[in-house]
């Protein structure tokens, strides 16, 4: 195994590198050569594995923040204050400054956080303390609730589901994984490939100040840096994992790993999740509290994986371990029936999604019906319905079903498997349920054997889906490349969407625009909380790509409809990425696809009620803008740290910290920490000098900015 050199001096240059240190960065460098960004990526969505994360995005800003996307001189890991935590749900705008993408996936990473955690939203009616989410200079977050209403920034490049989820970590009150006081003994800093100046991005701080929740170093955290910040050269990592392996895993922008959720939900004592209802792999002999119905002819069956049958959660690898439920078909007679029914749920949303997979042996023989059990008006759940029925077919082997459930009151959901046939061999088999308080993906579609397409799909050549309808009535389709598209690397699995026709085209809006496109390669984990599938969005506009396929597409045998044109990503996911997790498991890639209006988010933000205390916000004293500090270091100094943001010159006046906030030639900042930011003056008079009748307007808006800005002075 490679091992790390042992360097406890800073070198200042790079020609002192020992033999060690250049093997070492050779390994890393062939790691890495895959991470760096294409110039080019095409008519692409986006880069997508290789998108640019939060620190190269936040290069451009002008904005001082601190491990580069935080927006408070920090001094703990995980906040301890207990007043720097928020109150659920958490009230949020979502300002018209957003693209529209971004308010599309900020919506999306709540519904993650809603699942996984007790964290929860709603939209802002007035409250005192709230999230602006908000287009500004690159993606960053303060730290904590800072009780004033604050801004979260998801500006150009930001909006991907998992940036989201990040910054909004950081506004929970979270710093990121390598400033622990125990990160020495996981990582190293190469501080000689550091930018110059940009050395306290990789400040750790000792255990008087922090805490993490006693919580192992956790090299998969969504909160970690990537081996490539604030690096000098371009393919030489600033950051290394003390276990090789790790280099490829830092920095994963997929969703929060399990470390991640153990400490959200022990911060914030998360009992249970908002949306979670109900999810079972039967490994347990009390199979999750579902029950044996005792009026059918048979009973399901909690069977062991064996040679002959694996299970889907372990996919057959363990001994001892690897259960499903088994409805045995063989030599029943037609009609004989078998009820497998859950526990009464308690629904609060009104909508849900029943996702498992299964198993039909017995061919078009056998058949499996989902039921729901409903309040009969007196209290007792009696009253069935059925809702979806899944006929056996010449395709035997383990497949994923979603059922839309869509009820308000307390409920039992039930399997029921039928023999359709009388027949030597068969049997229905079930395994990793999850029920959720969720939407169902309006297009599922399992591309089996994925190995074997690997091996026989050439670069380029595509395998391409059949045709889903969303609730409006747009067709679309998806086209996988697996092994890249043409201009991509080969070590990539590229994906790419169109619109197909249908028979609701000629009631349909053209072009389809404003729709939100987002395509998810599921890791199948078992857990839906510790899923961490790979999705990408990407919103419409008025381009042909959208408009009427049978106009713009071309026409197509096999859906008999026409294809529009392809958009999506070169490099979606790439091979190492698939090898890891449970993206293949039972050697099936699952992709789920959503094709979502967000017309009515065009329109979101709602004005602040308080607008004087949102411009400059009066900050209680009682609640310290960062984290708390140890008082005695309070006490001697208020501005030992600097609270003000943005390069701001703290003054010690009368034992209180005041801010001086700077003005530079492209903006101004204001607030009681220098936290707010303008277009400074100068600038609007040029951007509003050519028209003669509003230099007036100018004057009189750059007027209101100096007087604010002296205000905060
Ligand atoms: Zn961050």
């Amino acid at each position: 195994m490679l091992m790390l050199p042992v360097r406890h001096k800073r070198s200042s240059s790079a020609v002192d590198m020992d033999i060690s240190w250049k093997i070492f960065f050779l390994g890393v460098l062939l790691t890495l050569k895959g991470q760096a960004l294409p110039a080019d990526y095409g008519g692409d969505a986006d880069a997508g594995e290789l998108r640019e994360d939060i620190l190269e995005i936040n290069l451009e800003s002008q904005r001082d923040l601190f491990e580069g996307d935080i927006a408070v001189d920090p001094r703990r890991n995980a906040i301890v204050d207990e007043k720097a935590r928020w109150k659920f749900p958490i009230p949020y705008i979502l300002t018209d400054s957003l693209d529209l993408n971004a308010k599309g996936v900020i919506l999306q990473a709540f519904e993650v956080y809603r699942l996984k955690s007790c964290v929860d939203f709603k939209p802002y009616e007035g409250e005192s303390t709230y999230i602006s989410f908000t287009k500004l200079d690159g993606c960053w977050s303060f730290v904590g609730d800072l009780h004033t209403g604050q801004n979260v920034s998801i500006g150009e490049r930001c909006d991907t589901k998992a940036i989201v989820e990040h910054e909004l970590l950081h506004a929970l009150g979270f710093y990121h994984e390598q400033s622990r006081s125990d990160r020495d003994d996981y990582v190293k800093i190469w501080w000689d490939q550091i930018i110059s100046g940009k050395e306290h991005n990789f400040n750790k701080y000792t255990d008087d100040f922090i805490t993490d929740l006693n919580t192992p170093y956790d090299y998969e955290s969504i909160m970690h840096y990537r081996p490539l910040s604030f690096n000098k050269e371009p393919d030489i990592p600033t950051i290394t994992t003390a276990i090789p392996a790790f280099n490829e895993i830092i920095g994963q922008r997929l969703d929060f790993s399990a470390i991640d959720l153990e400490r959200l939900n022990r911060m914030y004592d998360c009992a249970e999740t908002h949306t979670l209802l109900d999810q079972c792999a039967f490994e347990q002999i009390n199979i999750c509290g579902m029950i044996q119905n005792e009026n059918d002819d048979d009973d399901w069956v909690q069977t062991l994986s064996s040679t002959d049958i694996n299970d889907h959660t372990l996919g057959g690898q363990c001994r001892d371990a690897g259960y499903f439920m088994k409805f045995d078909t063989a030599n029943k007679e037609v009609g004989h029936s078998a009820i497998l029914e859950s526990r009464i749920l308690y629904p609060k949303r009104g909508y849900q999604c029943l996702q498992f997979f299964y198993r039909i042996i017995g061919g078009p023989g056998d058949m499996l019906v989902i039921w729901l059990r409903m309040d009969d008006g007196t209290g007792t759940v009696r009253k069935p319905r059925k809702v979806h029925t899944i006929h056996g077919d010449d395709n035997s082997s383990w497949k994923i079903a979603h059922v839309t459930l869509n009820t308000e009151d307390k409920f039992r959901y039930f399997f029921q498997g039928t023999v359709t046939s009388k027949k030597a061999f068969g049997g229905i088999l079930i395994d990793d349920i999850i029920l959720s308080e969720t939407t169902c993906p309006s297009g599922v579609w399992m591309v089996q054997n994925f190995t074997g397409l690997l091996l026989s799909t050439a670069h380029g050549t595509s395998v391409r889906s059949d045709c889903f309808y969303n609730s409006e009535g747009y067709g679309y389709g998806i086209d996988v490349y697996p092994n890249g598209r043409i201009n991509a690397s080969a070590d990539y699995v590229g994906v790419t969407f169109h619109l197909c026709s249908g028979e609701d085209d000629a009631v349909l809006e053209w072009p389809a625009i404003n729709r939100q496109a987002t395509i998810t390669i599921m890791d199948q984990d078992p857990d839906a909380t510790l899923q961490m599938s790979n999705s990408r969005s990407f919103t419409t506009d008025e381009s042909e790509l959208w408009n009427k396929p049978s106009i713009f597409g071309t026409w197509d045998d096999t859906c008999n409809c026409f294809r529009g044109p392809e958009f999506g990503w070169s490099t979606f996911i790439s091979h190492q990425q698939l090898k890891r997790r449970s993206f293949l498991k039972n050697d099936d890639l699952i992709v789920t696809v959503n094709f979502d209006d967000l017309t009515h988010l065009i329109k979101s933000e709602v004005p602040v009620q308080n607008e004087a205390s949102y411009e400059s916000p009066a900050i209680d004293k009682s609640v310290p803008l960062g984290p708390k500090v140890r008082e005695a270091r309070a006490l001697s100094d208020p501005c030992e740290p600097n609270p003000c943001s943005n390069g701001g010159v703290c003054i010690n006046s009368k034992g209180k910290a005041s801010c001086r906030c700077p003005s530079g030639q492209m903006t101004v900042f204001s607030g009681e920490a220098c936290e707010k930011q303008h277009i400074s003056g100068e600038v609007l008079g040029v951007l509003f000098g050519g028209a003669a009748g509003t230099v007036a307007l100018a004057a009189a808006i750059i007027a209101t900015i100096r007087r604010q800005h002296r205000s905060s002075l």
